[in-house]
């Protein structure tokens, strides 16, 4: 038989990445904010609606700059959830704010948007609404709090680029938005990110914290005469070389959408059997999300998960589990502080596996992977 070894996941290149970055390499404009960058800039604001898109150089970085936009403090409080990477509380922790972890639901595993409320206090400043796996939060509930209490909605849209909640791009809804380019999300420059501002009196500000906290980007429309340092800021732009690679990912995000999203609909129907046995849970997708396959889970026996991730390792399917919750990290405990019980994120987060999910995976490797799971599953007695 043939040995198989998927592995978890597979960068996809366009294969126009090496053009573009000789033609960045040839123009001689190597530094942040040139052609590519641009092109960048005017791709993301059409294609998600949002007035102002800057490409960063992480997620993380986007992150540390809504920290920096919102003057975040010693003290502040910023509601998320505890099931997310660690980038989305370690932007505020930088500037001594707190954050405070609010439970998932038990279906998209994004925060619980009937929780929030009751987590609010007179120090609040913002929510971060995490999509995880690019479904989306209940946006419409989340932005009625915010409204309600006077706080700052940003969207960790980290894997959430190509996604629709109610038609609207995910990332340009709440008053900010960070992007992930890094290689393990859908669209990828290696490591890259952007900031969407979508709350057009953030905007200036925005250009001004990312260039070091000068006006380097109205001098160089021509809108002053000579820049200065302004306030607070760093330098969070990429170089050309990365916009050019970008620009090739860019212009293929519809192809390598649907792709991922073809794969991730075969996994749904493979798994319909295992589910109806109460053996394994399989994401939800509610209606008014439009998700781009960024990430196919499976919810199934915690008592069983390490045995059945290693027996699939051994069957050369590689499968990881996701994040362990932040409220129950060293570096939670020390910054946060969780706000009632977090079962559901407890819980969820210890019956999680991801499955090897990239452009380019066959649909004959899915049936393996498929079929393998399902016999190591039946062979354990756990059920969800
Ligand atoms: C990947 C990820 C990040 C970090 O993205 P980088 O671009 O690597 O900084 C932040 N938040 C979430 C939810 C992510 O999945």
């Amino acid at each position: 038989m043939e040995k198989h070894s998927i592995p978890f996941n597979r960068p996809y290149m366009t294969g126009k990445e090496l053009y573009y970055i000789a033609e960045a390499h040839f123009g001689r404009m190597l530094a942040g904010d040139g052609p590519f960058t641009k092109r960048c800039h005017a791709w993301l604001e059409q294609k998600t609606a949002t007035a102002k898109a800057l490409l960063t150089h992480s997620c993380t970085a986007s992150l540390e700059m809504t920290a920096l936009l919102l003057d975040i403090q010693d003290g502040d409080e910023i509601i998320m959830p505890s099931f997310t990477f660690v980038s989305t509380a370690n932007a505020f922790v930088l500037r001594g704010a707190r954050p405070v972890f609010v439970d998932i639901r038990e279906d998209t595993l994004n925060i619980d948007e009937r929780l929030i409320e009751a987590a609010v206090t007179g120090r609040t400043k913002a929510i971060v609404a995490v999509h995880y796996a690019g479904v989306s939060c209940e946006m419409d509930a989340i932005m009625r709090v915010a409204a309600k209490h006077g706080l700052t909605v940003i969207e960790d849209a980290a894997q959430g680029v190509m996604s629709t909640y109610k038609g609207r791009a995910l990332g340009a809804i709440g008053h900010l938005g960070a992007y992930s380019f890094h290689e393990t999300k859908n669209v990828i420059s290696g490591e890259g990110g952007a900031l969407l501002v979508n709350d057009p009196a953030l905007a200036s500000r925005a250009e001004i914290v990312r260039e070091k906290g000068t006006d380097r980007s109205r001098f160089f429309r021509g809108q002053v005469d000579k820049y200065t340092w302004q306030e607070a800021g760093s330098s969070f732009l990429p170089g050309e070389v990365i916009a050019a690679f970008l620009w090739a990912q860019l212009q293929e995000a519809d192809e390598i959408t649907q792709k991922r999203v073809a794969s991730w609909n075969l996994y749904h129907e493979l798994f319909a059997g295992l589910e109806q046995q109460g053996r394994v849970r399989r994401p939800v997708v509610p209606d008014c999300c439009g998700h781009n396959g960024h990430m196919y889970y499976l919810l199934l026996s915690p008592a069983h998960r390490q045995e059945i991730l290693r027996r699939l390792k051994e069957a050369g399917v590689h499968s990881v589990f996701h994040y362990v919750p932040l409220h129950s990290s060293p570096g939670g405990q020390r910054y946060g502080r969780a706000h009632g019980e977090l079962t559901v994120t407890d819980r969820q987060s210890a019956s999680l596996i991801r499955l090897p999910l990239w452009v380019g995976l066959t649909p004959d490797q899915q049936q393996y992977i498929a079929e393998t799971l399902g016999k190591i599953v039946l062979s354990t007695n756990g059920a969800t």
